[in-house]
Order: structure tokens, then sequence, then C-alpha cells
């Protein structure tokens, strides 16, 4: 029988994932349909949405931007919520388990298994992330759950990097236990293990203010698909450089994974044509 699964979100004729997930069922042999689910901008039609989809046999749904965090507010009201949505304050896989809606958030594991997968050591690194939006909070606590010695939360407005550290240190005793510090993003300096940019730069065209005594040896950019002026700029200091993909596609085989029991192969190289 065929299971049915959506991705939630405005816009979503961009969406890589229907192509992603198709691929991993063909991988483990499972007949499956995976569609672009666009919905308005407002919270009722994102509940209308979900609770049609479910009502219908609907096995699992990913919700991107901008429902993340309305996912996670109506799992909070109606069902569960995992450790790693609870912390972020974010859902992105949407499923039902024993009869209610559950949430879970898989982007930031999705990025530590890239970049495990990748051969960089987080085990003990030391980790600078830049930028301190809904991409920063979801993978805090899956990096330090991978055993990074210290992290130090660089953002262009320092308030948000002081708040969202002190909001995520109250939720978690992981969080709370770890030796982090806040800067902004002209007063990183110093060597890292990583550096990982979860701004949205990349969009707008403009540069990070990045000092030249900010050296790594491993530079991650969330970003994806073009030239990224961060990930150039530390490959001239010969670092080594990933683009955000791999994350793209981690996260979707850890939604697939939580709603089928399979797990897929994620070798980022399989799925870039
Ligand atoms: P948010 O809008 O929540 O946060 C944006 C962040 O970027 C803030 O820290 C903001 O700083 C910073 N920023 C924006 N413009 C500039 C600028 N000109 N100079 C310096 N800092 C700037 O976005 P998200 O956290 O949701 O997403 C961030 C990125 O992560 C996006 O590019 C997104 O595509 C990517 N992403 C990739 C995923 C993947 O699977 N590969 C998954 C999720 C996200 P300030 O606080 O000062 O405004």
């Amino acid at each position: 029988m065929t299971q049915h699964f959506i991705v939630i979100g405005n816009p979503i004729a961009h969406s890589k994932s229907p192509d992603i997930h198709a691929d991993f069922a063909k991988q483990v042999g499972l007949d499956i349909r995976y569609a672009r689910q666009y919905c308005p901008d407002n919270q009722d039609s994102f509940i209308a949405v979900v609770e049609a989809f479910f009502a219908g046999g609907g096995v699992g749904a990913n919700v991107t931007v901008p429902f993340k965090q309305m996912a996670y507010e109506l799992c909070e009201q109606r069902g569960g919520l995992s450790q790693h949505a609870q912390v972020a304050g974010a859902v992105n896989t949407l499923m039902q388990k024993e009869g209610h809606l559950y949430g879970d958030n898989t982007d930031g594991q999705g990025l530590v298994n890239h970049i495990q997968q990748l051969g960089w050591q987080l085990d003990t690194a030391k980790v600078a992330i830049i930028g301190a939006g809904g991409a920063a909070r979801g993978v805090i606590l899956p990096l330090i759950q991978a055993g990074i010695s210290q992290l130090t939360l660089a953002n262009r407005t320092l308030d948000k990097a002081t708040t969202l550290l002190q909001q995520l240190r109250q939720a978690d005793t992981q969080i709370a236990n770890a030796k982090t510090q806040v800067c902004a993003i002209n007063e990183l300096t110093g060597h890292f293990d990583v550096i990982i940019n979860a701004t949205s730069i990349g969009l707008s065209g403009e540069k990070l203010p990045l000092q030249n005594s900010l050296t790594c040896v491993y530079a991650y950019d969330m970003m994806y698909g073009r030239e990224l002026p961060f990930l150039q700029h530390f490959a001239k200091q010969d670092s080594q450089i990933s683009d955000g993909y791999g994350m793209l596609i981690g996260q979707a085989a850890l939604s697939f994974e939580l709603w089928t029991g399979q797990q897929p192969t994620t070798a980022a190289a399989a799925f870039m044509d």
C-alpha cells in the first residue's frame, strides 16, 4: 500500500524533499508518495492542512519555513515533542504517535551526522557558530551531545545571541553545563576546529565582517547550492569546507527513519544530479 508524506511550506515549489525521499524509498523498496504542500502563511490554515493530512491517513509531514514554530506550538498543545524539538522551539517532522500528534526536529542531528560523515571530528572540538536564528538554535544541543569542548556563539545583534544562550541554558542541563560564550561577529578571533555559518547572509550578497585572525580547520556553511563567500574566505586559508546540502539530506534521512523505521544511505554525492 502506498504511504503518503508531505512537506508543508510557503514558498514550497523549490523544495528538494520529494526527490530526496523518493530516492530513500527506492533504496529500501518502499512504495511512497511525497508531495509539496503549499499553505497560506497563517496558523488556522496550517492547522487545517495538518489535520486534513493525518485524517486522510497520511504517515508523516515535514515542516519548513515559515511554519516550524507553529508546528512546535501545535504539538505542545495537542501531543508530544522530542527533546531536540523542545530545546529548538521548532518542529520539522510531524507524525502520529499513539493517536496523538508528535513533533521532532531533525535539523541539528542532520548537521552533526553530515559533519561526522565528512570525517570532521566533533568530539572535544572547539566550535564557533555564526548566527543566532532558528537554525543556530536547533544545532546547539546536538553539537554539545556530539561532545564538543566549547561553543562560541557570534551574532550581528549581540543581544539576540545572549538571549538565545540564556534560554537554551534554562531549557537543558547539558547546555547549562557546557562551556559557552557569546560575541559580536567582528570580535570573533583565534583558532577553532569548526566554524559554522548559520546566518542567512548568503541570500543577501553581503559579506560577514570576519577578522583575518579568525582561522579554522573546518568551515561549514548551512546554505547550499551556490558559490558561498563564507566558504571561499576559509578555502583561501586552506581550511576544509562544506556547504549544507548534506545537512538537508541528513535531516531528511532522520525524518524518513522516524516514519518508516528504515535507515537510508545518505552519501550526498548520490543526490547531486
Ligand atoms: P533566521 O532568520 O532565524 O536567522 C538569521 C540569522 O542570520 C540571524 O542570526 C541574523 O542576525 C543573521 N543575519 C542575517 N543577515 C545578516 C547580515 N547581513 N550580516 C550578519 N548576520 C546576518 O534564519 P535561520 O536561522 O532559519 O536560517 C539561517 C540559515 O540556515 C539560512 O540560510 C537557511 O537556509 C539555513 N538552513 C539550512 C538548513 C539545511 O538543511 N542545510 C536547515 C535550516 C536552515 P541578526 O540576529 O543580527 O538579525
